[in-house]
């Protein structure tokens, strides 16, 4: 049996059309089922719904034999199991093209954050990222006070929380309706394939086949609306 670790929302969305062209189709959705572990049309491989967040843990210590993580998630689970970039017994074969976005600094329309920058002040970040955040202004050489969130960032500038944020941003909107403005792009994100390095050698051919397969569905643009 092979278990693929999928998020519910974006991730799902978005892996579905190259489930597709890899010839999987699941048997359940999961906005109308309670199920955790969901069937496909192959009786050897089966989804298990976990959060964005959890996929690398589960991928790592072999609860899935593969999943599907934004670069965000991933960046921000290998600095905690301290290896930057990739944790040790995740193997990251593909990025996916899926789920894009950036991580961007955001400020409030009234700060000047090239400023604050420039005249070298002490910068206030509220962010979910603080790993890559905190990359990001060592490397600029910008101080900063991070201050770890785990949701609704847009708030932390308006309350008076913090100076700036570190968030993902797509369309903007979300920036746009709270009247914060991108200051900084920091990364481009898309969504990655992520496999389990024991399962590997023991699943090798299966896994191989849908590594491979995924890898064409990308080429051929099925994961590109
Ligand atoms: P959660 O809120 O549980 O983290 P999401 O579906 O919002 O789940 O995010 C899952 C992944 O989708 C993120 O880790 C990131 O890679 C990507 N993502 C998050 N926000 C955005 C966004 N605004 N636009 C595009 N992709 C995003
Ligand atoms: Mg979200």
């Amino acid at each position: 049996m092979i278990t693929l670790a999928l998020s519910k929302g974006r991730i799902y969305d978005d892996s579905l059309p190259l489930l597709a062209a890899a010839g999987i189709e699941v048997r359940d959705d999961p906005e109308r089922t309670r199920k955790l572990i969901l069937a496909t049309n192959r009786p050897d491989l089966r989804v298990v719904l976990v959060r964005a967040t959890d996929v690398p843990t589960y991928v790592q210590h072999g609860g899935a034999d593969l999943g599907v993580a934004g670069l965000d998630v991933l960046l921000e689970h290998g600095a905690e199991a301290g290896n930057a970039g990739g944790s040790t017994g995740l193997y990251r074969p593909l990025d996916l093209g899926i789920a894009r976005c950036r991580l961007s600094v955001a400020t409030r329309e009234d700060f000047d954050y090239a400023s604050a920058v420039r005249q070298g002040s002490r910068i206030r970040v509220a962010t979910k990222y603080t790993q890559a955040a905190r990359a990001h202004f060592a490397a600029k050489g910008v101080h900063v006070d991070l201050i770890k969130l785990y949701g609704s960032m847009e708030l932390a500038p308006l309350t008076g929380l913090a100076d700036a944020i570190v968030d993902l941003v797509s369309t903007g909107g979300t920036l746009k309706a709270n009247r914060l403005v991108e200051v900084e792009r920091i990364m481009d994100v898309s969504a990655r394939l992520v496999v389990n390095a024991a399962a590997l050698k023991v699943k090798r051919e299966p896994l191989r086949a849908l590594i491979d397969a995924f890898e064409a569905a990308v080429a051929n643009g099925a994961g590109t609306p």
